[in-house]
């Protein structure tokens, strides 16, 4: 054997620096593959490269302007004390889940059949967490998991990374259109082992599944036992309409149902606590799959949200943020449709935080579009981040909760004229 012929890894072996562009694959697990990262969070990373003022239309967080600064300061002066400052229960603590318990069947947010049943409640790090407990739990490799289309691809990556193989379902006015994923079991005579929906003021598209879906959806799911992972940020920021029940209240106590919420868009994102609403025994195993992963929810945190909810924060709070996010909604539906008349088509949300923009010229790449937009000084998050298989490159997501209603006029006027420049390039 030559030397030239000596491998990278033997040279190592000798002590000689290593010339890392010749190492070898490193020994990955197969799932190594599936590890797609967030394209969502990757466009807002994107921000960062720009010094010049952007109105921020991406990321789905609520305005810093938002949020119960003053309660909070005042509550962390009295919760962040030693005794929080050590590992707390992997269920949650106590306090929160009594706390949350309470709030929850006080605004009618348990079926009264689940009323009074702690044992279905985990506390978990953000709805994030809850996903990943989701899918570890009921997704082995190769198993087929439903998802809309567009979805929240930072829940089917999730799926993903447990080398799920994943179906997309389109969506309408609607929601996930039943029709599709039953035809297409019956086609395959394969049905999903788990479906993930986000039924209410859906991410990225903002329609919420009508409840002739919801039914329709439970029958599929109990004749064929199909998990669903019901993925409900944003339900309780409904600003129109009437209100619908969750697939859980439709179905109560029923296992086949892993209810996934967060602290995030009412309290706020930066806390990092959400919760699982799951049949007891999922909910012990969920407890089993927490510990393998942080042990427990930020302690302090946990203490902030419970004594907050117990002074009724929550409720005039909420109620601020239906008033501010419906302006701003009617702001950014009215501004589309004077500065884009005829061009596009959007989404006419009852709550939540996005609108989902359709061009009508379909040689419009949103991508594309992305460079312009950003020297404009606006940002959104362009359509194929929302399709594992990179569908919508003429849609982008707009978040309206996060600008005050005339930085949001500002911002489409940019997009307008990066829409201008686009074309006429
Ligand atoms: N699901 C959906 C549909 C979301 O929009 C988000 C937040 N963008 C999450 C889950 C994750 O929530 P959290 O930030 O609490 O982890």
């Amino acid at each position: 054997m030559s030397t030239t012929s000596m491998h990278p890894a033997t040279s190592a072996s000798q002590n000689q620096p290593a010339d890392q562009s010749q190492s070898p694959a490193l020994p990955y697990a197969r799932r190594r593959d599936q590890l797609v990262g967030s394209v969502i969070d990757a466009s807002t990373t994107v921000l960062a490269q720009y010094d010049h003022d952007i109105v921020k239309f991406g990321m789905g967080a609520p305005a810093p302007d938002m949020l119960p600064a003053a309660d909070f300061a005042r509550i962390a002066a009295q919760v962040f004390s030693p005794e929080n400052f050590t590992y707390g229960e992997t269920k949650g603590e106590p306090v929160l889940i009594d706390a949350l318990h309470e709030y929850l069947t006080s605004t009618d947010q348990i079926p009264p059949e689940q009323q009074g049943n702690r044992d279905r409640l985990l506390i978990t790090s953000g709805g994030m967490q809850g996903l990943d407990l989701g899918f570890k739990l009921f997704v082995t490799p190769g198993d087929l998991v439903a998802c809309e289309s567009p979805t929240y691809t930072n829940g089917s990556a999730t799926a993903m990374s447990y080398e799920a193989e994943i179906l997309e379902i389109p969506v309408d006015e609607e929601g996930m259109q039943i029709d599709a994923l039953v035809d297409h079991t019956r086609r395959t005579g394969r049905a999903p082992k788990v479906i993930y929906t986000v039924p209410t003021f859906q991410n990225p598209a903002g329609v919420t599944m009508s409840l002739p879906r919801r039914e329709r959806l439970l029958e599929f799911a109990h004749r064929h036992r199909s998990v669903i992972i019901e993925d409900n940020p944003y339900g309780m920021l409904r600003f129109e309409g009437e209100s619908l029940p969750a697939l859980s209240d439709l179905s109560p106590n029923d296992p086949l149902i892993f209810g996934v919420r967060t602290f995030s868009k009412f309290v706020a994102p930066g806390l990092r606590v959400g919760w699982i609403d799951v049949d007891p025994e999922v909910r012990e195993l969920a407890v089993n799959a927490k510990q393998t992963m942080d042990s427990c929810a930020p302690v302090p945190n946990q203490h902030l949200i419970a004594r907050w909810l117990q002074e009724g924060g929550a409720d005039s709070h909420v109620e601020v943020l239906r008033k501010a996010y419906r302006e701003r909604k009617v702001a950014m539906s009215e501004g589309l449709a004077r500065l884009f008349p005829g061009e596009v088509r959007a989404t006419d949300p009852d709550g939540g935080f996005f609108l989902w923009v359709t061009f009508e010229d379909e040689s419009i790449n949103t991508e594309d579009l992305m460079t312009t937009a950003l020297e404009e000084g606006v940002a959104y998050i362009p359509g194929p981040a929302f399709s594992p298989a990179g569908n919508f490159s003429n849609a982008l997501r707009l978040c309206f909760a996060s600008a005050a209603p005339d930085r949001i006029d500002d911002g489409l006027q940019r997009l307008r004229r990066a829409v201008d420049r686009y074309l006429a390039e």
